[in-house]
C-alpha cells in the first residue's frame, strides 16, 4: 500500500519524548520561510508540554521562582525537542527547521519569528483565550508550545476557528498591566486587538524583574479556570460558567 503520511512515525517518535500533545498544521496559505530559505514551509509540527499544575496555581499574585526555573526548563526542553525532531525528520529525507520556545527575535514589536500559537490553534491542539495564551483541552492554558516547520507529508488536524471563553473575564480582571482588552480570538485576529503586549511587557520589566529579567508573570494564565482539574473548581464555584460549553470542544 502506498505510504501518503508520517504521522504514525510522528506519533511513536513522540511518544518516545514523551510528548504528551502534538498536531500537524497545514500552513501553506501562510508562505513562511526561516531566513534565506527560498521556499516556503507546508507543514508544521506542534507540540505541547504541560507546566506543573501546582506551580502555575501557586502564581495568581504574581511569579515565583519556582515558576521562573519551570519556565527555563520546559522551554530548553521544547527546543531540544524541536531540534531532535528536526534532525530526524531530515534523517529520513525531508526539510525541517526548528522554532525556539519564546525567542523573542523582533525586540521592538516583541515578538518571535512565527507564533507557536497559530501552528497550535491550525492543527487543533486549542484555541486562543482572551488571555492571548492557547487553552487545550488536557491542560488549559498551563502548556508551553514547541513548533518544526517542515516538508515531510502528514495529515493535518482540524483548525479551531473561535474561542470557548464564554462569559468569564477571568484573566482581563486579574491582569495588573490593564493589558488584555476582552475581545475574544479568532483566525486571523491581530494580537494587539486582545493583548498590549508592550504594556503587559512593561508590567513584567517593572515588577518582576528578578524573573528572567522582566519575561514572566502568568497571572492571567494562572486565574483560567481552563485550568486543570482539581486546580478549576475554585473558579467554577465563583459563578464562572464557562465549563458549561467545554463539551463543544
Ligand atoms: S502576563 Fe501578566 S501582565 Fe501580561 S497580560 Fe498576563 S496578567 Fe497581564
Ligand atoms: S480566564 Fe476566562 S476569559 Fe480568560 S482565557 Fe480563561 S476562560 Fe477565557
Amino acid at each position: 500500500m502506498k505510504k501518503t503520511h508520517d504521522n504514525k512515525w510522528i506519533d511513536r517518535w513522540m511518544q518516545s519524548q514523551s510528548v504528551p500533545l502534538w498536531g500537524a498544521a497545514d500552513i501553506r496559505e501562510l508562505c513562511f520561510r526561516m531566513g534565506e530559505e527560498q521556499e516556503p514551509y507546508p507543514n508544521a509540527v506542534s507540540w505541547a508540554i504541560p507546566m506543573p499544575p501546582d506551580i502555575m496555581a501557586g502564581i495568581k499574585n504574581g511569579p515565583t521562582q519556582a515558576y521562573a526555573q519551570a519556565y527555563t526548563e520546559v522551554n530548553a526542553r521544547i527546543t531540544e525537542i524541536a531540534h531532535s525532531l528536526s534532525k530526524a525528520i531530515g534523517q529520513k529525507g525531508f526539510r525541517a527547521h526548528p522554532l525556539a520556545a519564546s525567542d523573542r527575535t523582533d525586540l521592538e514589536n516583541i515578538r518571535g519569528d512565527f507564533p507557536h500559537k497559530t501552528a497550535a490553534t491550525l492543527s487543533g491542539l486549542g484555541w486562543v483565550g482572551r488571555h492571548c495564551q492557547l487553552v487545550t483541552r488536557q491542560f488549559g492554558p498551563w502548556v508551553r508550545l514547541g513548533t518544526v516547520f517542515t516538508e515531510i507529508p502528514m495529515i493535518y488536524g482540524t483548525p479551531f476557528n473561535r474561542g470557548y471563553c464564554g462569559t468569564c473575564r477571568a484573566c482581563v480582571e486579574a491582569c495588573p498591566a490593564i493589558a488584555l482588552s476582552g475581545k475574544d480570538w479568532k483566525p486571523g485576529i491581530e494580537r494587539e486587538e486582545i493583548l498590549d503586549a508592550a504594556a503587559c511587557d512593561r508590567w513584567k520589566k517593572e515588577h518582576y524583574a528578578q524573573f528572567h529579567k522582566g519575561h514572566n508573570c502568568g497571572i492571567c494564565s494562572s486565574v483560567c479556570p481552563y485550568s486543570p482539574f482539581p486546580f478549576n473548581k475554585r473558579n467554577c464555584d465563583e459563578g464562572i460558567k464557562t465549563f458549561n460549553i467545554r463539551s463543544e470542544i
